[in-house]
């Protein structure tokens, strides 16, 4: 029996991950058939992943977050329902259009009250609030946006973020491209950040094969 690594998922095991554990709310299973047909639906989070998401915001005990990157709203919606009733999403995206999808769904859920977005480049937003005297005011922050800008938002949730805050994120694996010679931008920003997090003592640190490569930074 392997077990030194991670176990390679086929779609059967995917289903069977699914069917054995998955508990969503019926707005998220309605936010995803409606992001289903999307042409960029593949930029969403799995639900298991979601999941895992929300669990780690509710062992932190985490009102404050932010995410940057939110797409149709599916890892905001997930966020917002594992947060207390004043709990709060600090939403940052570019696109009225896909994030106008999720909006319905989060008031579906009854937590759009909890959802603050902001449109707006997320490096000015998080800049924003920096200079609004919210450093260390956030508990976890979600980074699944452009991924050159990835060693950006890093620098910057890590001044918002509390110590013993977390920063997750999203592709840091990137398909797997990252484990060889980059051929574009993009991936050499992920491996430029995966690299320097390697050996950044100002957190804690897991790579987890979850999803396309989360990664988990905890704040010193
Ligand atoms: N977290 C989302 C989910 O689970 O459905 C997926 C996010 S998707 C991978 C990336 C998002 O980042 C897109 O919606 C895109 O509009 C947004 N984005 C791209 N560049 C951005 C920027 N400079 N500032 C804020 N958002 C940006
Ligand atoms: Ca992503």
């Amino acid at each position: 029996m392997m077990s030194l690594r991670t176990l390679p998922i086929d779609d059967r095991l995917f289903q069977y991950v699914l069917d054995h554990s998955l508990r969503e709310h019926p707005a998220q299973k309605a936010l995803r058939e409606a992001t289903r047909d999307h042409p960029q639906a593949g930029m969403q989070i799995a639900p298991d992943q979601g999941q895992f998401m929300g669990l780690l915001v509710k062992m932190l005990g985490a009102r404050r977050t932010i995410e940057i990157g939110t797409f149709t709203g599916y890892s905001a919606l997930t966020v917002a329902l594992a947060l207390p009733a004043d709990g709060h999403v600090l939403a940052c995206d570019i696109n009225d259009a896909y994030t106008g999808i999720g909006r319905p769904f989060w008031s579906q859920a009854g937590v759009d009250h909890k959802i603050e977005l902001v449109l707006a480049p997320a490096l000015q937003t998080l800049e924003a609030r920096l200079s609004a005297g919210e450093a260390g005011s956030y508990d976890f922050a979600f980074i699944d946006a452009d991924k050159v800008n990835y060693p950006h938002y890093y620098e910057r949730c890590l001044d918002l973020v509390r110590a013993g805050g977390l920063i997750a994120f999203d592709n840091m694996l990137w398909g797997g491209a990252v484990a060889h010679p980059a051929k574009d931008a993009d991936t050499a920003a992920l491996q430029a950040l995966n690299a320097k997090l390697h050996h950044d003592v100002r957190v804690d640190l897991a790579l987890l094969t979850v999803g396309d490569g989360l990664t988990l930074a905890r704040k010193r």
